[in-house]
């Protein structure tokens, strides 16, 4: 599954896996590559210096380096990708309900700032994840999600409010504009119950699929 948004940047592969694809295919031939790395729900983002780098426990890859794909590994948390516009950095962030609590997004804003990068000259697409359809929480949980975040931000507009659920892709979406990040876009696609992803609360246990970006070695 591609994202519109992201085929627009020249010299960016990208792909977000599906049950049927959990490791896309325009990423197989290149499975070497990938560093190690290990999501642990954690805000820690890293450098990734060259292919096959270990990384350690990471929910954040980001590169400036071609040929060296990066990718997150989900099965209902948000899978999210970006690249700057000129199509020479890439990163990969996952953000649950932990991630997103905690706010990966804005370290990873923080961080980019650090990289010497401006969030507006970057786009981001979150993947496809568990929806407000079907992410029921708890309300102790809920509850503290009303806190951290703006009420509006909990559940897209757009959709339909059920009591205690949230909208992972759009609280993130909502932390992402408010960066500074001004292009994103959300592939509305529930992991749970649109039958073509792994999900876990579906129990699809150990199951998951693969987000994948990668800036292409161009020809000199
Ligand atoms: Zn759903």
């Amino acid at each position: 599954m591609h994202s519109k948004l992201l085929n627009q940047i020249k010299n960016i592969k990208h792909s977000f896996g599906t049950k049927d694809d959990p490791i896309p295919k325009n990423f197989k031939s290149l499975w070497h590559l990938m560093p190690k790395w290990k999501q642990t729900h954690s805000t820690d983002i890293t450098v990734v210096h060259k292919p096959n780098q270990s990384c350690g426990e990471v929910d954040g890859l980001y590169t400036s380096q071609k040929a060296t794909p990066l990718a997150i590994v989900t099965a209902d948390c948000v899978p999210i990708l970006l690249a700057n516009k000129i199509g020479d950095k890439v990163a990969a962030l996952h953000a649950g309900w932990r991630g997103t609590k905690s706010k990966i997004v804005f370290r990873f804003l923080e961080f980019l700032k650090q990289q010497g990068e401006k969030p507006q000259d970057w786009i981001a697409v979150l993947g496809p994840a568990i929806g407000p359809c079907c992410y029921e929480v708890s309300k102790d949980l809920y509850d503290e999600f009303e806190k951290t975040f703006a009420k509006n931000s909990l559940v897209s507009p757009a959709l339909t409010k059920k009591e205690n659920h949230l909208d992972l892709p759009y609280i993130n979406f909502c932390e992402l504009k408010q960066g500074g990040i001004e292009e994103i876009e959300i592939l509305r696609c529930c992991t749970r119950c649109t039958n073509s992803f792994f999900s876990y609360r579906k129990g699809d246990k150990g199951k998951r699929q693969y987000s994948c970006i990668m800036i292409e070695q161009t020809e000199q």
